[in-house]
C-alpha cells in the first residue's frame, strides 16, 4: 500500500519535472530576434520592448488607418520565430535604414502613428505653476508627455541617483534676486516660487536618460557613459511604477549599438534582446539589490502598479455592492422596530431562520399555558366532586 503509494507519488513527480523541463526549453524558444536591416537596432530594441507590453497588444487596432496593423502582424510573426522590420520603416518613413538614429527619436515617431488608444498609455501631464511670495498665481500651465528627460549633467556623485533625477522634477524652486519674476497683480518684480506636479499619470512611465546632448563650452555634441543608478521601484504622489523594460545605448556619439533588456511578465525573467538574439539575462537584474548600476541605460520604461489603484477600486466596489445588499433589509428591520414598538429586536432578528425559531418557541409557550389550563380546570372539577 505504501509503496504503491510512494511509485505514484514518484511518477508524479517524474511527470513534473519532465513538464518543467519541457516548459524550460519552451522558454528558451519563446523569444525570437527581429532581423537588423543595416543600422536598425534602435527600432528592434523599442519593438522588442512593446512586445513585452502586452498592454499594447490589447489596444491595437485593426481596423485603423495608423501602424496598428503593421505592429499587430511584427507581434504575431514574433511568437513563431525573427522577422524582419521592412514594412515598419517603410510606413515610418525612414528611408535610409544605414543611417543611425535616436531610439528616443523612434519611439516619438512609433507614438505619433499609432492609433490614439495605444499611445494614451504613455500619456501623462505635468502643470507647472508659478506664484509670487503673496500667492498671486503668475503663471500655469499644464503640458503633455510621452518621456521625461532626466539631466545627467552637473551631476556631483560618481554613480547618477534616477530617483533623484526624478525627485528634482517636482521640487520646488525658489527666484529671488535677479532672478525675481514680475507679477501682474504685484505690478512688480517679486520673489516666486515654481513648482511641478503630475496631474496625469501614464500606465507606462518612460524616463529618458539624456546622454546625448550639445556641450555649449566646447560647442560640440557629446554623449556620456556615465553610471546611472536605475530603480527597481519610483513613485510619485503616492503612484507607484515598476521598472520592466530598457533601452540601452552602448558606444559613443557616431558609432553605437542599442538592445534592450525587457522583463516578461510571466516567468518573471529578464531577458536581452540584440537584434536577431533574444537570451535569458545571465545577470538578472534587482534580484540582489533595488537598483541596477547601468553604463548603458538610456530609456527606461516602468509600469504603474495596478495593485493600489485598482485594488481600492475593488475594495470600494465590494464594499458598495455589499452595502446595496444590507441597506434594505436593515430599513426593513428599523421599520419592524417602529411598527412593533419592541426596542429590544435586535437586527439580528429577521436574519432567515432567526423568526422561524421565534415562532417555534411561541408555539411552545402558548401550548405549556394551555396545558396548565387544562390542568387547573381538571382539578377544580375533581374537588367540587
Ligand atoms: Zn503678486
Amino acid at each position: 500500500m505504501i509503496s504503491s503509494r510512494k511509485r505514484n507519488l514518484e511518477e508524479v513527480n517524474t511527470e513534473e519535472t519532465k513538464k518543467l523541463r519541457e516548459d524550460a526549453v519552451i522558454q528558451q524558444k519563446k523569444f525570437h530576434g527581429l532581423k537588423n536591416q543595416g543600422a536598425t537596432c534602435y527600432l528592434n530594441s523599442i519593438m522588442q520592448v512593446f512586445f513585452m507590453t502586452p498592454e499594447i497588444h490589447d489596444r491595437l487596432d485593426p481596423e485603423s488607418q495608423k501602424i496598428d496593423q503593421e505592429l499587430r502582424n511584427i507581434f504575431e510573426r514574433l511568437k513563431k520565430g525573427a522577422c524582419g522590420t521592412e514594412k515598419i520603416t517603410k510606413t515610418l518613413e525612414i528611408h535610409n535604414v544605414s543611417q543611425q538614429r535616436d531610439a528616443a527619436d523612434c519611439l516619438d515617431l512609433i507614438l505619433c502613428k499609432v492609433s490614439p488608444r495605444v499611445s494614451e498609455l504613455f500619456e501623462g501631464q505635468l502643470t507647472y505653476t508659478t506664484k509670487c511670495s503673496k500667492g498671486h498665481v503668475i503663471n500655469e500651465e499644464t503640458n503633455p508627455f510621452w518621456t521625461l528627460p532626466l539631466s545627467l549633467r552637473d551631476n556631483p556623485d560618481e554613480i547618477y541617483s534616477m530617483e533623484g533625477g526624478f525627485e528634482k522634477i517636482f521640487q520646488t524652486k525658489s527666484y529671488s534676486g535677479d532672478n525675481m519674476v514680475y507679477c501682474g497683480e504685484c505690478e512688480k518684480k517679486t520673489e516666486a516660487t515654481s513648482k511641478c506636479e503630475m496631474v496625469k499619470f501614464p500606465h507606462i512611465l518612460i524616463l529618458l536618460l539624456k546622454r546625448f546632448g550639445f556641450d555649449y563650452y566646447t560647442m560640440s555634441d557629446f554623449k556620456s557613459n556615465c553610471c546611472v543608478a536605475v530603480p527597481s521601484e519610483m513613485t510619485t504622489n503616492g503612484k507607484k511604477y515598476k521598472v520592466y523594460g530598457i533601452v540601452n545605448h552602448m558606444g559613443s556619439l557616431r558609432g553605437g549599438h542599442y538592445t534592450a533588456t525587457v522583463l516578461f511578465r510571466e516567468d518573471h525573467t529578464w531577458y536581452d534582446c540584440d537584434d536577431c538574439n533574444v537570451t535569458k539575462a545571465e545577470e538578472q537584474l534587482f534580484a540582489k539589490t533595488k537598483t541596477y548600476n547601468s553604463r548603458s541605460a538610456y530609456l527606461v520604461m516602468y509600469r504603474a502598479s495596478e495593485r493600489e489603484p485598482e485594488e481600492l477600486k475593488e475594495q470600494q466596489r465590494t464594499r458598495r455592492r455589499v452595502g446595496e445588499k444590507d441597506e434594505p433589509k436593515k430599513r426593513r428591520v428599523h421599520e419592524y422596530i417602529k411598527k412593533s414598538g419592541e426596542k429590544n429586536i435586535h437586527d439580528d432578528a429577521l436574519q432567515p431562520g432567526k423568526s422561524s425559531e421565534i415562532k417555534r418557541n411561541t408555539f411552545l409557550i402558548t401550548g405549556f399555558l394551555a396545558l396548565i389550563v387544562i390542568l387547573a380546570m381538571i382539578l377544580t372539577a375533581l374537588s367540587r366532586n
